[in-house]
């Protein structure tokens, strides 16, 4: 994968392809600009080296609908605000216009595009889209870690049409983070998995059991593998069709000598619900129609000595409903420990990086990447398509 920096890049159009889909109020103010900031060592690169930058993103899903709420003006006019440098915008992503604009461009302006999803070949990775938005630029550079896992247009079909094409230095780092963590990992290995989903997380359940040495499950997921053990667990929330597949994942890591950890305890609730009556119970004594919402105490604490000794931790998802606060404690237990130990710790993002920053721990992670599903597309042993198309 080719780096920016081995690009000459002084008076050219250069097309970065950021992830500015940022969270907003209902009164479209950004509540969190981190991916702009994280962008932002890149775009002081980009105009040092005196090229001419075209920002381009997507924002939310307006399935090829031009739709004001989902507009990249507040992202531009942040981003303006951070940079304390005028920041231009044009109001789509292609056609004579963008191109008049792109034109006027001098060397360390900045224009950012409109919404490329306003356009539904950006999605179905339309080649003469792709093609269009190659044209603006004479260098194409992927800074969008989070939709890498994507086959868009904007990710994968520019790089077919320009002949420069590398990767930004959060995408660089985001795959160095993966590389040194989980293909070169100080042993032991500890991967702490939760979150809602069994499903959603399959098949990088079913690739972690060849690297990683201590399985440690939580969360809804973890109901899924008790029910599989024959426990009853009631209420709460499983997958039938996949206890069969947890069956096979506990007997693998029996072969391969990995220890998976499963609740031995678990707070339980009479609802779904902040205010539910909540009691914590041994994991086979959840009361009739009760359901799981948290590790218990003794679990997290035999969860928190597990990752204590680590020399890499992997986690992605939640111990419990981490969101309502009576749900939270064996996150926050096991987001301290992972905070507390000596290993080279990264958090998958999406929910585990809010939860990381709701537990307070976010600044003693060693790495929290910023896309959820392009690290999990890792963690399922798969190459990401946006880096592909930069080899
Ligand atoms: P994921 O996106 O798969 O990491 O799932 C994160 C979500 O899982 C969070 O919103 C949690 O509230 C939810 N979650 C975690 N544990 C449980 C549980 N025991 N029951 C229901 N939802 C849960």
């Amino acid at each position: 994968m080719k780096s920016v920096r081995d690009i000459p890049v002084e008076g050219k159009r250069v097309f970065v392809r950021v992830d500015y889909n940022l969270p907003m109020d209902e009164n479209l103010n950004i509540t969190d600009d981190n991916r702009i900031r994280a962008t932002i060592g890149l775009i002081d690169y980009l105009q040092a080296h005196k090229a001419k930058i075209i920002l381009a993103s997507h924002m939310g899903r307006p399935d090829g609908v031009r739709d004001k709420k989902l507009s990249l003006l507040p992202a531009a006019q942040c981003l303006a605000k951070i940079l304390d440098r005028p920041v231009l915008f044009a109001d789509d992503c292609i056609g004579d216009k963008v191109e008049q604009q792109i034109a006027g461009l001098g060397a360390g302006q900045i224009l950012m595009l409109e919404n490329l999803r306003f356009h539904k070949e950006e999605k179905k990775n339309d080649a003469v889209f792709a093609k269009k938005l190659a044209d603006l630029c004479d260098v194409y550079i992927n800074e969008a870690f989070a939709v890498s896992h994507r086959n868009q247009a904007s990710v994968t079909g520019i790089p077919k049409f320009v002949s420069q094409a590398g990767a930004g230095f959060l995408l660089e780092k985001e795959v160095q983070a993966y590389y040194d963590s989980v293909e070169h990992p100080q042993k032991p290995l500890v991967a702490v998995i939760g979150g809602a989903k069994v499903s959603s997380k399959l098949a990088a359940l079913e690739n972690m059991l060849n690297f990683v040495d201590h399985l440690i499950i939580g969360g809804a997921m973890a109901n899924t593998f008790l029910k599989a053990q024959g426990i009853d667990t009631k209420g709460s929330m499983i997958e039938t069709d996949l206890l069969e597949t947890a069956v096979a994942i506990i007997e693998k890591a029996k072969q391969k000598g990995i220890e998976l950890l499963l609740p031995v305890d678990l707070v339980v609730a009479d609802r779904f619900d902040k205010e539910a009556n909540t009691k914590t119970v041994l994991a086979d004594e959840i009361p009739d129609n009760w359901m799981a919402l948290d590790i218990g105490p003794k679990t997290a604490t035999r969860y928190a000595q597990a990752i204590q000794d680590a020399g890499t931790i992997v986690w992605n998802g939640p111990m419990g409903v981490f969101e309502m606060e009576k749900f939270a404690a064996g996150t926050q237990t096991v987001a301290n420990a992972i905070a507390g130990s000596k290993a080279f710790s990264i958090v998958g993002g999406g929910d585990t990086g809010l939860a990381a920053k709701q537990c307070g721990v976010a600044d003693r992670i060693s790495y929290i990447s910023t896309g959820g599903g392009a690290f999990l597309h890792m963690l399922e042993g798969k190459k990401l398509p946006g880096v592909v198309a930069l080899e």
